[in-house]
């Protein structure tokens, strides 16, 4: 049988994961329900914060079949203020997926895996090395930065050649024991040591063998062709007071927030004051003729996502009890109590936690 040469970068990484490991729940365990939630989870958000929302999600549904047999709401609200919900709901629609094609069971090959509704490369990798043991590398931002300077690749990684050329490299480093513990290092080292801004050079093990820091060209790295563009919105949205009754819409379209809701909503496409909403059509018909509105001034949030920048104005509307008040089909009239069970983004959240 013939034994891998492990490379001394390899090495390095290992020893180095040895002693600056970080305890997390999910490394306590090889079950590859709970690490593929905790990676799903930790897409995009920082440790602490997804540690919060990896315990919570776990108690309420601790393995496949209890989150196959949730509805999309009940998973949704567990996830409220983590973002990018369209992993909550792929997570929701691919343990139902696992108990309908697999009895239940997380299957345990790489094909299997990334067969799973919203699973990719990277989480088919993650889960495949540190749940079943195989040699999958894994590849996320944290490897791609990682990589690129050690080896100075200068193949844009937002190319399919760029992230090929990196995936190779990080396959051929991949040790034949316990992958899926050196996979864990890689990342540890990219999102401490290897850092987007500030990289600790001067305490990183693997100095000597990097290309990037030896040119003195650190910051080049990783290197891409296309910068983020952020969109500008505008939301007003109108907290509606009449009676006991509030209202909400469920956001159905094809966009953020997918199932989520909110107040109505009228978007601008720029910034516009409460004269300028008030003259137009949206606003006609949210609230019709009603004689009398008490308009609360604004209040006013700005939310950035990773593609977009949302200009929020919050207007509390309060309408005469007596008033006759019926908004257009799509709202949903509910009490003023009901508000908190209604799965809702961060930025109506931030918003609900001011009144
Ligand atoms: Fe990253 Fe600096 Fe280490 Fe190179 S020397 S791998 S840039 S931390």
């Amino acid at each position: 049988m013939s034994v891998k040469k492990v490379h001394p970068i390899t090495c390095r990484l290992i020893d180095w994961y040895s002693e600056h490991k970080r305890e997390l729940p999910w490394r306590e365990t090889k079950d590859a329900y709970r690490i593929w939630i905790s990676e799903v989870i930790l897409q995009q958000t920082r440790i602490d914060q997804g540690s919060d929302y990896y315990h919570r999600f776990i108690e309420q549904f601790p393995d496949v079949t209890t989150l196959a047999a949730a509805s999309e709401e009940e998973v949704l609200k567990v996830w409220q203020g983590l973002g990018y919900y369209s992993r909550a709901r792929n997570l929701h629609q691919a343990a139902r997926q696992i108990v309908s094609l697999h009895n239940g069971e997380i299957p345990s090959s790489y094909s299997g895996l990334i067969a799973m509704k919203g699973v990719g490369a990277y989480t088919a990798a993650a889960i495949a090395s540190i749940a079943f043991g195989l040699p999958h590398a894994v590849v996320d931002g944290n490897v791609y930065r990682l990589l690129t300077r050690l080896f100075a690749i200068e193949t844009p990684v937002d190319t399919p050649a760029g992230k090929k050329a990196t995936a190779d490299i990080a396959q051929s480093l991949l040790p034949e024991e316990d992958p899926g513990g050196y996979n864990q290092a890689v990342m540890d080292f990219g999102s401490l040591i290897c850092t987007p801004t500030q990289p600790r050079c001067g305490d990183c093990v693997l100095q000597e063998y990097c290309q990037a820091f030896a040119a003195n060209a650190v910051s080049a790295y990783p290197v891409k062709i296309r910068k983020t563009r952020i969109r500008k919105r505008y939301f007003h949205y109108f907290h509606i007071l009449h009676g006991d009754r509030t209202y909400l819409q469920k956001r159905d379209r094809a966009d953020i927030w997918k199932n989520l809701y909110e107040f109505p909503l009228i978007e601008t496409e720029q910034d516009a004051d409460f004269a300028q909403l008030e003259q137009s059509s949206s606003f006609r018909q949210l609230f019709g003729n009603l004689p009398t509105l008490q308009i609360d001034p604004p209040l006013i949030l700005q939310h950035q996502l990773t593609h977009q920048l949302i200009h929020t104005r919050f207007y509390r509307v309060t309408i005469p009890e007596e008033a006759q008040f019926t908004p257009p089909g799509e709202i949903l009239s509910i009490s003023q109590e009901a508000l908190h069970i209604y799965p809702v983004s961060r930025l109506t959240h931030k918003y609900l936690e001011t009144i």
